[in-house]
């Protein structure tokens, strides 16, 4: 069966991956001139480090962490570094697609550079046009093109009636090295915090009203990322005019005091900027006929539920390994795939209003100790909620 996945983030890059495994043959869109592009750390739970070890990309996506120093880094076939994760693992978005698109770029044809124009669904399959492509058939359609999935709008209807502004707007951007939290931004020091909790490598900035800025030192100060975040009603602007929403994020931050100001001048120079709203996408059906959607687009959580890449990455198994279960019949794939979803999905959103709760009264989410702290990644695979087997795990077949 031909299947489109619309977008080519965390979850297209992850659901080709599935459904080339079980026989299918996706071809992957994606809008961006290229894949992987931008973005910032990531948490993982233990279920979608189940999914990535079943992928056997745990190893490499442990490598990457990049909290865990300068020991810790990937090249490609070395021994994996002997690492006990405490807290979430994390990974920047970038080296995540990275390997997902590497895994899957020799069996699975990527369009860059164009978009879905319409789609048309009839009783064999869906014909869909492309902004610059040809028109094309398949038999299926996944929408996997985030918060503001243009798939959503053709199919399912204005992003209105779906997405729910958390009151919050996030921006990240790479800072140099030099600036990470070796003191160079006259930065308060560590949060304090016990090194063993996995989260030495981040500094929050003194708490402003309404705004909240974290510094995260990464491969062992080699590197470091902002985040910004301020409360806001909803704002009018383009999104894909950067500068605009630089100005937007300069504007807020203005007057600030301590580091800030070096903090915007690093901003306007950023190449990796990401600003979006903390908004959630609540559906009531993540398909209709032979679309269906995933990740963010069809139940976004929220950057502050820090649990986006990993219900991108559960969601591609799980929706792969039902429609290889019901032998490509979608109506009863795409049923089990919501069935098997709607619990991470409620929970990750709770977790995603608690995140904004937070930076409105001040506290910055990532101050707060994991709640799904595992300890290490024995304890994060026991905490598990089981993934069925639609592909076999390589922990088990791992000596411990
Ligand atoms: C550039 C970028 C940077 C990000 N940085 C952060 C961050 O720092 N922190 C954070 O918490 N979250 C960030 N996010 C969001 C985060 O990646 C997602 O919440 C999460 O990984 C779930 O992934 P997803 O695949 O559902 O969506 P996304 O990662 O948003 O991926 C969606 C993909 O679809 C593509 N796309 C959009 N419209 C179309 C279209 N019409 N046709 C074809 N393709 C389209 C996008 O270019 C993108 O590649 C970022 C997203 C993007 C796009």
């Amino acid at each position: 069966m031909d299947v489109l996945i619309s977008g080519a983030g965390v979850a297209g890059t992850a659901l080709a991956y599935w459904l080339r495994h079980h026989d299918f043959t996706p071809t992957v869109v994606e809008r961006a001139a290229r894949v992987r592009a931008g973005g910032g750390v990531m948490g993982l739970r233990g279920e979608a480090l189940d999914v990535l070890d079943r992928m056997a990309l745990l190893e490499r996506v442990e490598a990457l962490n990049p909290l865990m120093g300068g020991a810790a880094k990937a090249d490609g076939g070395a021994a994996p570094p002997a690492v006990v994760f405490a807290g979430d693992p994390r990974i920047l978005r970038a080296d995540l697609i990275g390997l997902l698109h590497e895994a899957t770029r020799q069996e699975v044809e990527y369009v860059l550079g164009d978009s879905i124009a319409t789609l048309e669904q009839d009783a064999d399959g869906v014909r869909v046009t492309f902004e610059r492509g040809r028109p094309r058939r398949f038999d299926l359609v996944a929408g996997a093109d985030g918060l503001h999935s243009h798939t959503r709008s053709l199919v399912f209807g204005p992003p209105e009636r779906f997405v729910r502004h958390l009151g919050i707007y996030t921006a990240t951007f790479s800072l140099p090295g030099h600036l990470g939290l070796s003191g160079h931004l006259g930065l308060p020091g560590h949060l304090g915090l016990p090194g063993h909790l996995g989260l030495s490598g981040i500094s929050r900035l003194p708490s402003m009203p309404g705004k909240a800025a974290v510094i995260l030192g990464i491969r062992d100060d080699a590197e470091a990322r902002a985040e910004l975040y301020f409360t806001s009603c909803p704002l009018a602007y383009d999104r894909d005019d950067v500068a605009q929403c630089k100005r937007i994020v300069a504007g807020r931050f203005a007057g600030e005091g301590g580091p800030i100001p070096r903090l915007l001048r690093e901003m306007s120079r950023a190449q990796d900027f990401f600003f979006d709203v903390n908004a959630q996408v609540e559906m009531d059906r993540w398909s209709s006929g032979r679309v269906v959607l995933l990740g963010d687009a069809g139940f976004g959580a929220a950057p502050t539920s820090g649990q986006s890449a990993s219900q991108a990455l559960i969601g591609a198994y799980i929706l792969a390994g039902e429609l290889a279960l019901a032998g490509g019949e979608h109506t009863t794939a795409f049923a089990a795939y919501e069935r098997e979803m709607r619990g991470f999905v409620a929970e990750h959103q709770q977790m995603g209003r608690e995140g904004a709760d937070r930076i409105f009264l001040g506290i910055p989410f990532r101050e707060a100790p994991d709640t799904n702290t595992a300890g290490s990644r024995e304890t994060a695979h026991a905490h598990l909620v089981r993934l069925k087997d639609y592909a076999p795990s390589f922990a088990v077949r791992r000596p411990p």
